[in-house]
């Protein structure tokens, strides 16, 4: 009789497409039943692993029979009313737009914990959030918002590094607890985001795109066209305009390979721009107490966004800079150049200060993109978690200084003499790397001058709290009356 031993002992009744077999109430564990609302995409990843982690699901449709095929055997398919009886915590797993249609459900889904899962069309930026719609649809129920950043690939394959964390919040600790108790069962990371005020941003986050990546990515596209337009009047644009001569061909590999050193270098020099006027003005107001601007503090949250963009453009540059001698300009160079030399009787072409120039400059530029791939990589959320706040700040400051000053050397072995040659002032323009090295010059410059021990004395006192205006100068009495204590700030 094996159809006699799958059916279940407790018959629940009503539209029910398949009832879970009581063998598996038999340990403590997975006594909880969980209530899924809906059977399409989510609910049947969320089944899956609900199941997978050892729950008993009881998901609820409009037409169970028609969706039980497509749900795990463990679980019971049946009516959204059956279903919400059944269960203490409901995942409601349909878009909000269909809430309303719950109504009928209300005295089932009183003193019961709904899980709002649900997601909008875009970012909203005002009015309640679909939780608190939803919650005050069933003021008798408990909302949680949650799971909404979780896609139903992930609750399928399971939960993976960069998509563990689960934002939850709700009015009800004791119902945020619940869900936070599935929520690790089932291997993912609860982060307890609140009261259901935060729902609407907890809404938002699916739509952000790359929120703190839009200034740092425009300021490099800026500086790429702006060093490229240099680059092109001076290398491409005057030759032409000047003798005529044709080299447009330099337009997609050197051009290019010019200008993102450029870039790089500036982009890692806006790295540590920020810590210096950080660091000023905590000199100049005598204190660490006070808000710095604005613009400032956005600036100082997006540092590993300017560095990783860098990062990104040195390597583009040092990969540009292999393929070089593959073009067929490189090889009708070297050929023409040989040529003309046997013509001449040249015998042998040797320049040592060409030689050593070209070896510093390439070893150099090596060292500097090693130390931004070091930065890079300690830059990762899962590496910085992994070593401790000394040995971030030597890698990211430390190290960050030292990649600079390699990049800033770097540039100037290319420089080398020729800021000293009027022919390399082209159109009255100045060589390019001179532009570039102004603003990395400086910020090393602010670096020396604030390691400078009467400098850096101050700053370390005022980091640990001192303060200009609270310190209390004693000074001599002028006259009698006075009783030698001067409160004026110093
Ligand atoms: P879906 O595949 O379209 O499923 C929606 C389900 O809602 C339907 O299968 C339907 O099940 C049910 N439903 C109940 N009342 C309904 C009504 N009046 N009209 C239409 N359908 C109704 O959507 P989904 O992708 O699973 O998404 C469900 C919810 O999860 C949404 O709120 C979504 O924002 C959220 N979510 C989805 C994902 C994802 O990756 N898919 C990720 C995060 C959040 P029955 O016909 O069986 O009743």
């Amino acid at each position: 009789m094996p159809d006699e031993m799958q059916r279940s002992l407790i018959e629940r009744g009503g539209d029910t497409g398949r009832h879970r077999p009581l063998e598996a109430c038999g340990s403590e564990l997975d006594t909880q039943i969980v209530g899924i609302l809906g059977t399409g995409d989510f609910s049947r990843s969320l089944a899956r692993r609900l199941v997978a982690s050892g729950y008993h699901v009881v998901v609820g449709s409009r037409t169970p029979k028609r969706y039980v095929a497509l749900f795990p055997e463990e679980a019971q398919v049946t009516s959204q009313l059956e279903a919400v009886s059944q269960a203490d915590v409901v995942f409601v797993a349909i878009f909000p737009e269909h809430h309303p249609t719950l109504l009928e459900l209300k005295p089932a889904l009183a003193g019961k914990i709904l899980v709002d899962v649900s997601n909008g069309m875009q970012i909203k930026r005002g009015g309640p959030s679909h939780a608190e719609q939803l919650a005050n649809m069933f003021p008798e129920s408990f909302i949680v918002k949650g799971f909404n950043t979780i896609s139903a690939w992930v609750l399928q394959t399971g939960p993976r590094d960069g998509s563990r964390q689960v934002f939850l919040c709700s009015n009800s600790s004791k119902a945020k607890n619940s869900v936070q108790a599935i929520c690790r069962r089932m291997g993912f990371c609860p982060v307890d985001m609140g009261l259901l005020s935060y729902s609407a941003e907890i809404e938002n986050l699916p739509f952000h795109l790359f929120p703190s990546w839009g200034t740092p990515i425009l300021i490099t596209v800026i500086l790429f066209i702006f060093f490229y337009l240099y680059n092109f009047i001076r290398d491409i644009l005057h030759p032409f305009v000047t003798a005529g001569e044709s080299v447009f061909y330099k337009m997609p590999i050197d051009t290019v390979n010019v200008t993102l050193p450029s870039v790089s270098l500036v982009m890692l020099a806006l790295v540590y721009m920020p810590g210096l006027l950080a660091a000023s003005l905590q000199l100049r107001r005598g204190t660490k107490y006070s808000c710095f601007p604005v613009w400032l503090d956005k600036w100082l949250t997006k540092r590993k966004q300017f560095g990783l963009c860098s990062f990104l453009c040195a390597a583009m540059h040092a990969i540009y800079s292999l393929c070089l001698p593959m073009r067929q300009s490189a090889r009708f160079k070297l050929l023409n150049a040989a040529f003309k030399q046997v013509q001449q009787g040249v015998e042998k072409v040797w320049s040592d200060e060409g030689v050593w120039r070209m070896e510093l400059y390439i070893s150099v530029g090596i060292i500097a993109l090693g130390l931004l791939s070091l930065l890079a990589i300690t830059s990762l959320p899962s590496v910085a978690d992994s070593i401790n706040w000394r040995e971030f700040s030597f890698v990211q400051s430390t190290l960050g200084y030292c990649g600079l000053f390699m990049a800033t050397l770097h540039t100037l072995l290319f420089g080398w003499d020729r800021a000293f040659d009027p022919g390399q002032y082209r159109f009255y323009l100045p060589p390019t790397f001179i532009v570039v090295l102004i603003l990395p010059v400086t910020v090393l410059f602010g670096r020396i001058i604030l390691l400078l021990p009467c400098v850096a004395h101050q700053l370390q006192q005022i980091r640990r709290g001192w303060e200009k205006s609270r310190h209390v100068r004693f000074a001599l009495p002028d006259d009698d009356s006075y009783n030698g204590l001067d409160n004026s700030h110093v």
